[in-house]
């Protein structure tokens, strides 16, 4: 188990109403467009009681089931055109959109499953295309057709749809390449066949045995209960409505395949702020791997999960995140940095650990300066998120030469830089700097904002700033009193811009 071992009270609930197991923890996923951060949220749920079931001790095997069989339903955003060809085919018989995996679901199942890889996450990946080929669903398939009347009958009556004359439970591979509703002529039990009419009439067989269709949705859900032995499954509020889904699966389970219903946890959606809920079939997406971007692991996890998953939750990577940040900083780290402190100086030392170690030791944060590993990596975190989700308020270079906004500064500003120049010392800290940057303003008679205003301008071109003490303190000294000279003395701004 990793060091990412998180167990939520709720997680902890569930699992003491799981019984003694052995336990399947299942969680799966249709891989048809990006597996995104609502995606994630099923995952981490199912992951969370998988955790609270084995620190008691329980024998615990977690799924993460890629219904890889599945038939392409819609085209996602970004999917060629020319791919209304290929819907209702299966995902794993489909060619990648962009060439560089073996089929269609695997160009979206891989960097989903390097994610989890990623977050040292203990399961066990599992394809439904692969299952149903070596025969592992041909038991459960055989049961669904011997029993399609019952099955026929409970879908009627939870759904409120009549069904179709000939409906079926299996849907065979047409010749077409398509995995739809076909008109059942005979079951051949003996040899896992069904002899089939295709679209056009003719007769065809399929060897369920062998993957050459599958399960409708529905009754697939109740069978893989079965033949998997899940004992808990997490599900999204788009399967557990009145007559929905689970609604049948949970009698289909009961009735037909006398099997109990396994544990359930109903999570919420995630929105993006300002955005709306996540959804790949309308490009409103977050990926996960792009978070990790800008944050280990553990904070993803807290993160995605939120206080409670049956909550909604309202994702801010923006303004609220180094709130967030520092939450999740004061719970796991000894000696935490604020979030917003790391942006400042991954911004001011251009990612340079050592000099950035030096900043942390003058703004006053000795132990998370001498851990040069960690701090790369934090570095890394804030800066890509200045680069990527900060407010413009954050974001900040330290140019390399005197902004042409120096030029705007006025006679008692430039005097001002030249004070602060002959008083800046080697060394001075966070603190001290910024008691010189204050005390010299009130002495001169500015106002704190005109004289920062300077400092900002002629360092950053911009009126404001990160905090301005451990800003400057981070910074070479000999440079910024070389740079405040310089525009100080005003005429020469020309001379260094050429
Ligand atoms: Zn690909």
């Amino acid at each position: 188990m990793s060091s990412n071992l998180f167990i939520p009270p709720w997680a902890e609930q569930v699992a003491e109403q799981l019984g003694p197991g052995p336990h399947v923890v299942v969680t799966g996923i249709s891989p048809s467009g990006n597996i995104h951060a609502g995606n994630l949220r099923e995952v981490l749920v199912a992951e969370a009681v998988a955790n609270a079931l084995k620190v008691r001790g329980l024998e615990v095997r977690f799924v993460f089931h890629a219904d890889t069989i599945d038939p392409l339903r819609k085209i996602a955003p970004g999917i060629p055109a020319d791919y209304k060809s290929y819907i209702g085919h299966s995902l794993s018989r489909i060619p990648d959109p962009e060439g560089c995996h073996d089929f269609y679901a695997e160009h979206f199942l891989s960097p989903f499953e390097e994610t989890l890889k990623r977050m040292e996450m203990d399961v066990e990946v599992l394809r439904s295309h692969e299952l149903y080929e070596d025969g592992f669903y041909t038991e459960v398939t055989r049961e669904a057709i011997e029993h399609t009347e019952e099955l026929r009958q409970i879908l009627q009556e939870v759904s409120g749809r009549k069904m179709p004359e000939h409906w079926s439970p299996y849907l065979p591979r047409a010749g077409s390449g398509q995995v739809v509703g076909a008109k059942i002529l005979e079951h051949l039990p003996g040899e896992n066949k069904v002899v089939f009419a295709d679209e056009d009439g003719w007769e065809e067989v399929a060897d369920y045995g062998r993957g050459e269709g599958k399960l409708g949705w529905r009754v697939e859900l109740a069978a893989r209960w079965k033949a998997l032995g899940t004992t808990f499954e997490p599900f999204g509020k788009d399967h557990t409505s009145r007559g929905g889904s689970t609604d049948t699966a949970d009698r289909m389970a009961e009735e037909v395949f006398h099997y109990p219903v396994p544990g359930r946890y109903e999570y919420e959606w995630i929105q993006i702020k300002g955005k709306g809920a996540m959804s790949s079939s309308k490009g409103i997406v977050l990926l996960p791997q792009d978070m990790l971007e800008i944050m280990p692991p553990g904070a993803l996890r807290r993160l995605i999960l939120g206080r409670d998953p049956a909550r909604a939750l309202d994702l801010d990577l923006g303004a609220g995140f180094p709130r967030f940040m520092d939450d999740y900083s004061a719970e796991v780290e000894p000696h935490p940095v604020p979030f917003a402190h790391l942006v400042t100086v991954a911004q001011t030392v251009n990612g340079d650990p050592e000099k950035a170690a030096v900043m942390l030791r003058r703004g006053g944060y000795e132990e998370a300066a001498s851990e040069l590993a960690e701090l790369r990596r934090d570095l890394t975190y804030a800066r890509n998120w200045a680069e990527e989700w900060a407010p413009e308020y954050y974001r900040f270079g330290v140019r390399e030469e005197v902004p042409a906004e120096a030029a705007d500064l006025d006679a008692e500003q430039r005097i001002y830089l030249a004070a602060v120049a002959g008083r800046l010392e080697d060394g001075m800290d966070g603190e001290a700097t910024q008691d010189l940057l204050y005390s010299t303003a009130v002495e001169l008679g500015l106002k704190p904002k005109t004289a920062f205003g300077a400092l900002y301008t002629t360092l950053l071109g911009k009126k404001s700033g990160p905090k301005a003490g451990s800003f400057v303190a981070g910074l070479d000294t000999d440079f910024v009193r070389e740079r405040f000279r310089l525009v100080s003395g005003d005429t020469m701004i020309d001379e260094v811009e050429d």
